[in-house]
């Protein structure tokens, strides 16, 4: 083979090669997953620093501050998920008035769902295209000793939820919400009662994120800030990154919902719906084919019973 030849040859594998190498790159483009989505729902109380009902009620000079630890919570698990490969994130605000977070703190790679009332409340935005769910600054259900403002959705109306015979904090109400949609709850951060509650109701592979602990109801032990944001940013990476280690949440249908209120006037309220039975003075129940059309069921339920 002269020198032109052995030019010409290589040229046209080097062509062959090039062509190979990007078929390679197409065929990989075409079977390449949909872009990472990843959904948060934010409550506050059991967001970093929080102790006190005064810090989660907008019009109190300590709500200021708290709504920025409250920002500074969910940045970290953005840039968590994010360094997981998240392409596009939603962030909901999911406490009181559902506006704490001001959007011009939040990181501006999530999208922000602000404002209520919403149907699916807490979970408003979820759908399948969603790959997984993070709950960030949960708290634990009513009831629970030493656990940072402990309550049900409506700390004056509810004093319990169960769903199938299981009492249920608001992670597990919501969690079978996303996994409605097929949607795993993968990370919950909050003190360490709500820590133990995500464990106990979906799992042990579900990654929890400690930041404080509760000394009662309204003191706890706090995680340092800085530690506390880099606890979940580094928790929402680690989740994200064995997706399909935890299951979506689904209890089995049909669903049988139990509303224990405060008050029997409460119940007298609720009982006005169509299809409930009332177990006794303050607990009404009904069954639902559909778990979201249950869930509704219940906020109304909850919403028109008068305050304590
Ligand atoms: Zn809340």
């Amino acid at each position: 083979m002269n020198k032109r030849m052995t030019v010409a040859v290589l040229s046209v594998a080097l062509l062959a090669g090039a062509a190979l190498f990007s078929l390679a790159a197409a065929q990989q483009k075409g079977v390449a997953k949909p872009p990472l989505r990843v959904y948060i729902s934010v409550d506050m109380e059991g967001i970093s620093g929080v102790v006190h009902s005064d810090q989660v009620t907008s019009g109190t000079p300590e709500y200021g501050p708290a709504r920025k630890w409250m920002a500074q919570d969910v940045n970290a698990a953005v840039q968590g998920a994010v360094e997981a490969g998240a392409a596009e994130i939603a962030v909901n605000d999911s406490h009181g008035s559902m506006r704490n977070i001001d959007p011009d703190e939040l990181d501006p790679r999530a999208t922000l769902i602000s404002g209520s009332p919403k149907p699916l409340s807490m979970m408003e935005g979820i759908d399948p295209s969603f790959a997984a769910c993070l709950f960030i600054g949960y708290h634990a259900k009513a009831g629970t000793a030493d656990a940072t403002l402990d309550h049900t959705i409506s700390g004056s109306v509810v004093r319990s939820i169960r769903v199938n015979g299981v009492e249920m904090p608001e992670l597990g109400l919501n969690a079978a919400i996303a996994g409605y949609y097929g949607v795993p709850v993968v990370l919950v951060s909050g003190d360490a009662a709500v820590c133990r509650q995500a464990v106990e109701i979906l799992g042990r592979d579900i990654v929890t994120v400690q930041v404080k602990e509760a000394i009662g109801r309204l003191a706890a032990k706090l995680v340092p800030m800085p530690e506390s944001r880099r606890l979940i940013r580094a928790g929402a990476k680690e989740a994200l990154g064995r997706l399909g280690a935890v299951k979506p949440f689904k209890p089995a249908a049909p669903y049988k919902f139990e509303l224990g209120y405060h008050v029997s006037a409460q119940a007298d309220m609720g009982a006005m719906v169509p299809g409930v039975t009332r177990q006794d003075a303050r607990t009404l129940s009904f069954v639902a084919d559909d778990y979201i059309e249950g869930f509704l069921k219940l906020r109304a339920m909850i919403n028109i019973a008068p305050a304590r």
